[in-house]
């Protein structure tokens, strides 16, 4: 930090990285952010974390696009094989006429055979472009983005069971509880300034109950620690609601007030008793009574959870079991109360809220219901579009293999890296005869393009995004995007001119404006207001009113106001450990890096900090394999082979393997399954069978 005379301007945005959404000051001198401070944000209170504060300065980096490029014609065929700052052999640079004229005509009107990926890195108003791009323009609903691979199956479990996708509580709401849950989520290292608060919590005598089957920071912190065994949380947190059951610990005033299903619920868990379940879940009845007693007796609870939970083929499993804890003893809709999925991506939630999904329109409205969609063609002045639900990331994939797909528009989404199987995904993107890719980066993903239009970083743009809590803020631009790049809103808006749409928006504020005529969680939220408040959460009930911090205190909104219980059996992980295969592989992420690593790994402190691709194994797995901390190890499962340094961590269980995804020169998902959940279409990042090997050996 320093005084003003270190810089000649500052600008209050919003972090890009994690979906606590930490507000910040950028100080620029002479065009470039010399520091980031916190200011004071309602989800941060002017903290930030390692990324918020020093990894900024990819935004300045040397393989920065600038200019539209266009596949040569005598590029080599398509593969991982671009280097991003020598990329000459395989694109021309172009002008934007030329550029958005060829991605245009590859697109226009080619109605199924056209997919789109859009992005949780963008603004609210630039999801919502990008999947009325797909809609209005190719009359379907073959849109998605990352939170297929992140939190669908929590949203798809909130919707069914309390009739909402976001958090019912803000995390800061945590000062206000006895009792906390974390489960499926390392917030220490993935939404580091939320973990503050509850590090908080625990220091002023909040119990604070950690679940997870990899060890970590948070667990100093915790009363309970229940490192269970990977793809067990049905069996534990059946048996912790079982014993609620059992000792009637249960709030038979709320669940009568505000749920139905109840004795189905009830009667399922009969047979998930904590003596019966130990085994299973590897931990002991007596802790999970224990932890069942702490979590019903609160005077108030909250659970949070993070991919751990979601990530599994059982996820909307996982979190219907989590839904259930939290009605069965009332704890929802009061001060301190809640359930909160911790979101992942810095715009998550926005992306969501704005409609880049398949099923959904914007407001998780649903694609089936005629009404809805003639509502939206009304606004746009357009003919009507399917009403199928349309194609997930990774069936979208699929019909690139089978054909039906031939052309993809992917904006910031990096799935030659983030797919499971990715090779698979690899494999479809050079399928392709029609590939446009927007992005800051030649990534993984744009070696396959045939177009790449150069788009803007965070701070060189001007946007709301909505993070974990439900809180729009307004992200504001320091700087205007290098040589030729221009902001995304801008660039899918020429696309959509060019493929005939007659567009004619000139800035963000008229898109949101266009947004909040069917989406009433804008209700009272403005662009005047979110650009002199900064923030504002939504549901926001008057001009006034900050936003409630807390919902559903008096019903939900469901059939008479009443949230369901939904049973959840014991479903096994797809990919079980063999005598070929006999450890398990979950992957994560890292502190320093973020996601696939194309903004941290070009960031300077970051990448200092974690220069190389690494996993993490017990100790003991490592001297069984003869293999000294920091030597190189072979991980192979039924999908394929990685090399790389292994790290000694005692919080990884001996028959375990944590693996980062961050590092393109070992990719994790070479090795992911790419089975997926039935509700949510996520796949099962968190478990497959995987050989360790001492590489040093071969
Ligand atoms: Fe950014 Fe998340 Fe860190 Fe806050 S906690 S500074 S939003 S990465």
């Amino acid at each position: 930090t320093g005084d003003s005379a270190d810089y000649d301007s500052e600008v209050a945005s919003v972090c890009p990285f994690c979906g606590v959404g930490c507000q910040v000051s950028l100080k620029v001198k002479d065009g470039r952010i010399k520091y980031v401070e916190g200011i004071d944000g309602p989800a941060n209170e002017g903290r930030l974390c390692v990324k918020g504060r020093f990894g900024f300065d990819y935004i300045h980096h040397t393989h920065r696009l600038t200019k539209p490029l266009i596949r040569r014609d005598d590029a080599p065929a398509k593969g991982l094989n671009v280097d991003p700052g020598n990329w000459q052999t395989h694109f021309r640079e172009a002008t934007w006429e030329e550029a958005l004229d060829v991605a245009a005509n590859g697109l226009k009107g080619r109605g199924r055979e056209v997919a789109g990926f859009g992005s949780a890195k963008c603004t609210n108003e630039e999801a919502y472009l990008f999947q009325k791009f797909i809609r209005q323009g190719f009359g379907h609903n073959n849109v998605d983005h990352c939170t297929r691979l992140c939190h669908a199956s929590s949203v798809a479990a909130l919707m069914e069971n309390i009739g909402s996708g976001g958090v019912t509580a803000t995390f800061n709401e945590i000062e206000n509880a006895d009792v906390a849950i974390v489960i499926g989520a390392n917030p220490i290292e993935n939404h580091p300034v939320a973990a503050t608060y509850f590090k908080q919590f625990a220091k002023r005598g909040g119990k604070l109950i950690v679940m997870d089957p990899r060890g970590q920071a948070l667990s100093r912190f915790a009363t309970h620690m229940l490192q269970f065994k990977p793809g067990a949380d049905v069996s534990m947190l059946n048996a912790i609601m079982h014993t609620i059951v059992d000792e009637h610990l249960y709030d038979q005033q709320y669940i009568d007030a505000y749920t139905e299903n109840w004795d189905a619920e009830k009667a399922h868990l009969k047979d998930f008793s904590p003596e019966r379940m130990e085994r299973l879940c590897g931990i002991p009845a007596e802790t999970l009574r224990a932890v069942a007693r702490d979590f019903a007796r609160a005077k108030a609870a909250m659970i949070f959870w993070g991919m751990g939970v979601s990530q599994h083929i059982h996820g909307t499993d996982n979190s219907r079991c989590l839904i259930s804890l939290a009605l069965m003893t009332g704890h929802v809709g009061r001060p301190g109360t809640g359930l909160h999925p911790l979101r992942g991506q810095n715009n998550v939630q926005g992306a969501s809220d704005a409609g880049l999904i398949p099923m959904f329109l914007p407001d998780y409205q649903t694609v089936t219901d005629d009404g809805v969609r003639s509502a939206f063609t009304e606004v746009w002045g357009s003919g009507d579009f399917s009403n199928e639900k349309g194609l997930t990331v990774t069936e979208i994939m699929d019909a690139v293999h089978d054909g039906a797909i031939k052309a993809m528009y992917v904006l910031g989404e990096n799935p030659a890296m983030s797919d499971p199987d990715v090779e698979h995904a690899r494999d479809a993107l050079a399928k392709l005869d029609h590939l446009v890719v927007q992005d800051i980066f030649i990534t993984e993903t744009a070696n396959y393009a045939d177009v790449i239009l150069p788009a803007s970083a965070f701070a060189e743009k001007t946007g709301t995004v909505t993070n974990t809590n439900r809180q729009v803020q307004m992200g504001r631009p320091a700087m205007s995007p290098p040589g030729k790049a221009r902001e995304d809103w801008a660039i899918t808006t020429e696309l959509a001119r060019r493929c005939g749409l007659g567009w004619t928006y000139s800035h963000p504020s008229e898109v949101f404006a266009e947004m909040k005529q069917n989406m009433a969680s804008l209700d009272n939220i403005t662009w005047d207001r979110l650009e002199a408040q900064n923030a504002v959460t939504y549901p926001s009930l008057s001009p006034e009113d900050p936003g409630q911090a807390i919902v559903f205190g008096d019903g939900f909104p469901r059939p008479q106001g009443r949230a369901r219980f939904t049973p959840a059996s014991v479903i096994p992980p797809d990919d079980l450990p063999d005598a070929e295969y006999p450890m398990v592989l979950t992957t994560g992420r890292q502190l320093e890096h973020w996601h696939t690593g194309s903004m941290t790994r070009r960031s300077t402190v970051l990448d200092a900090v974690e220069p190389e691709a690494n996993c993490s194994l017990h100790p003991s797995a490592l001297r069984k394999l003869g293999v000294a901390p920091g030597g190189m190890i072979r991980l192979t499962t039924k999908r394929g082979s990685i090399t790389l340094m292994a790290r000694a961590d005692r919080a990884v269980s001996p028959d375990m393997v944590f693996l980062p995804f961050a590092y393109v020169e070992a990719a994790a998902n070479i090795l992911t399954n790419p089975a997926v959940d039935p509700y949510g279409k996520i796949p099962e990042f968190k478990f497959c069978a995987v050989r360790v090997e001492n590489a040093e050996d071969s």
